[in-house]
């Protein structure tokens, strides 16, 4: 015998409570199946949702086997068919079986009751019962069934609603990160422009003549500034590019102490202080994209001139286990803790830094390295200078997918 409605009241309040308390519907089930024992007799237990994803059909998403269940292998001890009715009909259903139950063989008798679970939008799916070999079920155990339905039918419109709501915090943080893209940019595009937009003007003004000097001044700042205005704009359509994965690499054989030698050649003409030392012992070749690996060595010889103007750079490749490593430091001022931290974001820039810059520069390095399998890695402290580090694999084909 069950005890009556008012002695179980506790357990109902339990179940309620279990259901609105918890964030995670499995354990939600788990800690409910043992009070719902309390109030309702069943020997398996499942419960079936309505898949979008598989077109309607009903699937089986949690269940539960106790006692004589534990044994059971009958076919069907989960009342998929069962919960299929209920779930189209979305209506109750009982399933006895045809014959009585021989005592000895229950496990062969399932007696099934199937129970719709009721949402705003419509039926979500089934809760199933199996007793073996009976006892039938009585109007008041189907209504504590029908209880217990209903707690089971909110705890996944929660879930679904908790979906939903984490689905929507998505895509606000995308509709954030965009606004803020924007607004970067906008602010990235306009200062450049101002400076060529006001110098020219002022240039071509008629009532005033400008002596030689001055039209040269000027004239070198548009051009400055044209040029940042081009690295600007080559730097988002390169980040543009390796956020929808379309900047290709093309993988050869390249040697790094070959490649490094070249780079420090040709950067030496373009800054005059350039101050490098290279320790680079021959290496075998690694399979890598030169361009895109020369790419992110002038970036940093390039943020060395402007960020560490006059400091001494120091490149050192070893060879690592299954690559290849590239230690570039500077000896300038260096990066603090809570900016270093974020220089690879996009649009990172150090407050107050002095030099045009876009922040993007650091960001598609590591994305570059990245693409290789490897990976860009920064190390400083104030007035210590700043450490690169560039991990590079000698074979990246088997983890580099795509590109
Ligand atoms: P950008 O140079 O266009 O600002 P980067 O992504 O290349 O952007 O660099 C991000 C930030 O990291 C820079 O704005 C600068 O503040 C800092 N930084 C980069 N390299 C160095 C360096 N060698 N020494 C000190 N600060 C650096």
């Amino acid at each position: 015998m069950l005890p009556t409605f008012e002695e179980n009241a506790p357990d109902y309040l339990k179940i309620a409570e279990i259901v609105i308390e918890h964030d995670d519907w499995k354990q939600a089930l788990d800690s409910v199946i043992a009070v719902v024992r309390s109030v309702f007799l069943f020997d398996n237990m499942a419960l079936f949702l309505n898949e979008a994803a598989s077109g309607g059909l009903t699937e089986v998403v949690y269940a539960r086997a106790i006692g004589r269940g534990r044994s059971a292998e009958a076919d069907g001890a989960w009342g998929a068919e069962v919960a299929a009715q209920v779930a189209t009909q979305n209506h109750l259903m009982v399933k006895t079986p045809d014959s009585t139950t021989p005592r000895s063989e229950r496990v062969l008798f399932p007696y099934y009751l199937g129970l719709p679970l009721r949402a705003p939008q419509g039926c979500i799916g089934a809760l199933i019962f199996v007793r073996y070999g009976g006892p039938t079920y009585a109007q008041t155990q189907i209504q504590r069934a029908q209880y217990i339905a209903t707690q089971f039918s909110s705890l996944f419109e929660r879930k679904r609603l908790l979906e939903l709501v984490a689905r929507l915090k998505d895509a606000q943080h995308q509709v954030d990160l965009q606004e803020t893209f924007i607004a970067t940019i906008s602010h990235e595009l306009r200062t450049p422009l101002g400076f060529i937009k006001g110098y020219s003007t002022t240039l071509l003004r008629s009532d005033t003549k400008w002596d030689e000097p001055t039209r040269r001044e000027f004239l070198t700042i548009i051009d400055e500034e044209a040029d940042h205005l081009k690295e600007l704009i080559e730097n988002m359509l390169e980040s543009a590019r390796l956020q929808s994965n379309t900047l290709s690499m093309k993988f050869q054989a390249i040697r790094l102490d070959g490649l490094l030698r070249d780079v420090i050649l040709r950067n030496q003409s373009r800054y005059k202080n350039l101050k490098v030392t290279l320790d680079a012992p021959v290496c075998p070749p690694i399979l890598a994209d030169g361009v895109r690996v020369t790419q992110v060595i002038e970036n940093l010889i390039s943020n060395a001139a402007k960020y560490a103007p006059d400091a001494p750079i120091t490149i050192h490749l070893s060879e690592t286990e299954g690559g290849q490593r590239i230690l570039f430091s500077d000896q300038g001022p260096g990066i603090a803790p809570e900016h270093l931290a974020h220089i690879f974001d996009k649009f990172y820039r150090v407050p107050g830094q002095s030099g045009s810059g876009s922040g993007l520069g650091l960001y598609i390095c590591q994305q570059i390295i990245r693409a290789h399998g490897g990976d860009l890695l920064a190390r400083s402290s104030l007035g210590q200078g700043v450490t690169f580090i560039i991990n590079l694999l000698t074979d990246p084909r088997n983890i580099v997918t795509g590109g």
